[in-house]
């Protein structure tokens, strides 16, 4: 596989917001944390140049709680969340692997659990994956 064939394409339902992901790992994570178990969110997490936003970012809508570090971003048509900059990767992206349109490249992520509701205690081995 090639490094372009890295690149996939997602949005949001309605097709307001449209990107392009670099997959550095087939690996998303599950997160049991307060609202990742609300929104569903499978993350694949990016450095700061693997996403593209072709479209849609300015259509994005913030919500913020808690610590305020995480900008928790959906599309106000839709709902569905994208993708974020989270506090865990600050300087970078966590894509929902479940915002990808094709089938087949969502199922070939395998999926790793973490325990956000301990985030403190396990955070270093989420920024850190061996
Ligand atoms: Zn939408």
């Amino acid at each position: 596989m090639t490094p372009s064939d890295r690149w996939v394409a997602g949005g949001c339902h309605c097709g307001a917001v449209r990107f392009r992901v670099q997959v550095p790992r087939w690996t998303a994570v599950a997160c049991n944390c307060s609202i990742c178990t609300k929104k569903g969110f499978l993350h694949l997490f990016v450095g700061a140049d693997g996403l593209q936003v072709e479209q849609g970012r300015d259509t994005l809508t913030e919500y913020r709680f808690g610590s305020g570090t995480a900008q928790h971003w959906f599309c106000p048509t839709c709902g569905v969340h994208p993708f974020y900059v989270p506090r865990s990767h600050p300087d970078g992206f966590s894509v929902n692997v479940n915002a990808l349109d094709d089938a087949l490249v969502r199922e070939r992520f395998t999926i790793e659990p973490f325990d956000g509701r301990n985030w403190e205690a396990n955070i270093a081995g989420l920024r850190d994956p061996q």
